[in-house]
């Protein structure tokens, strides 16, 4: 007998995750969280609501949060869609807009959970390679598609491109939805949503988990025309009519009104990642040029492997992508100055072993 689920095990090759392992005293640069905690105002707003109103749903259309990420860039709230983390937005995005009888197409190296979505939902992709210094080369994407995706920065190099370029993208598909996913733009990127008001195949997706420090309260959203919003609307209602609950609505919209908060941490990490990037290039890294809360780097002689072994033996916690032409490229994450000198020192104490 041939059962479906067999073929779902066969076939689907899920993302895998950056490891979450519950010891303590861990340096966790490997999931790109942020190290200075979401917003005090968000952590408020939690308390404020942690009461008996949590036995009633949340409101499903999140109205007030999403009123507030449109204020905050001069938009409206039906341009703004908001979901349980940028993953789940994504999902959506590939289920309500991704479906062409003409192929979706995204860089080689990039975010792993594309191909995954992919293959989940039965679209077409073909990688287009990125050039021999990583970068997505814009004219390479000039071919027949339904739609591209297109993380700026990109993951896991870190390398961003310029809002001219997204635009002469956009501009030349216009019967092409162009998704720009910006978990990243906070740190040095140049965002896409100005925009959005010229462009209605643009999508850009953007995350509370890096720079807002949310990544345990899964909050993500989509900004663009109303018309494709309103297709991730109508997947939602058909999946989970509430997928933010009702602390992460409450300390979303805190965490938006909080510019302070947001950009002292930011140019904090921004800080700390130009000076890392000189630290290591110092230890005969090479690091790929980034614009996001990570660095991407190789060392001359030393494998990925040895080196990410020999930084857990010290308990400092990097990641490493499988794909054989990034398979020596440790990912760090930007973590405190201190917790990035205490790489440092390790790597030092390793590279002179
Ligand atoms: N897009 C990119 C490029 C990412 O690296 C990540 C984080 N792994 C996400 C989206 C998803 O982030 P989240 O679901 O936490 O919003």
């Amino acid at each position: 007998m041939s059962r479906y689920w067999s073929d779902i095990v066969s076939k689907l090759q899920p993302y895998v995750a950056g490891e979450q392992p519950r010891i303590p005293g861990l340096v966790k640069l490997n999931t790109n969280e942020n190290p200075y905690g979401p917003s005090p105002r968000a952590l408020e707003a939690i308390g404020q609501a942690t009461d008996d109103r949590l036995r009633l749903y949340p409101d499903p259309s999140a109205t007030e949060l999403r009123e507030t990420i449109a204020a905050r860039h001069a938009l409206t709230a039906d341009e703004v869609f908001v979901g349980n983390g940028s993953d789940e937005v994504l999902a959506h995005v590939f289920q309500a807009l991704l479906k062409h009888d003409l192929p979706l197409l995204y860089p080689d190296v990039t975010y792993s959970f594309y191909p995954t979505y992919s293959l989940l939902y039965g679209i077409e992709a073909i990688e287009i390679p990125v050039d021999d210094r990583f970068q997505i080369r814009l004219a390479d994407y000039d071919r027949p598609c339904g739609a591209i995706i297109i993380p700026n920065p990109n993951a896991p190099t870190g390398i961003g491109l310029p809002l001219a370029d997204i635009e002469a993208l956009v501009a030349t598909h216009p019967d092409a939805v162009v998704v720009i996913d910006e978990a990243y733009v906070d740190f040095g990127g140049e965002s896409a949503i100005p925009l959005i008001s010229r462009y209605p195949n643009l999508l850009v997706i953007q995350t509370l988990s890096k720079s807002r420090s949310f990544a345990g309260l899964r909050v993500g959203f989509a900004l663009g025309q109303r018309e494709l919003i309103e297709a991730l609307v109508r997947v939602k209602d058909s999946f989970n009519s509430y997928p933010l609950d009702r602390l992460a609505q409450v300390a979303a919209t805190a965490a938006i009104q909080d510019e302070a908060w947001f950009e002292t941490c930011r140019k904090k990490l921004i800080a700390s990642r130009d000076h890392l990037v000189t630290e290591l290039e110092a230890l005969d890294f090479e690091v790929l040029p980034s614009q996001a809360n990570f660095i991407f780097a190789r060392h001359e002689s030393r494998s990925g492997a040895a080196l990410l072994a020999a930084l857990r033996e010290r308990d400092i916690l990097v990641r490493l992508f499988a794909k054989p032409r990034i398979a020596d490229f440790l990912r760090i994450s930007i973590g405190t100055d201190e917790e990035c000198a205490g790489l440092v020192a390790a790597l030092k104490a390793i590279l002179a072993a």
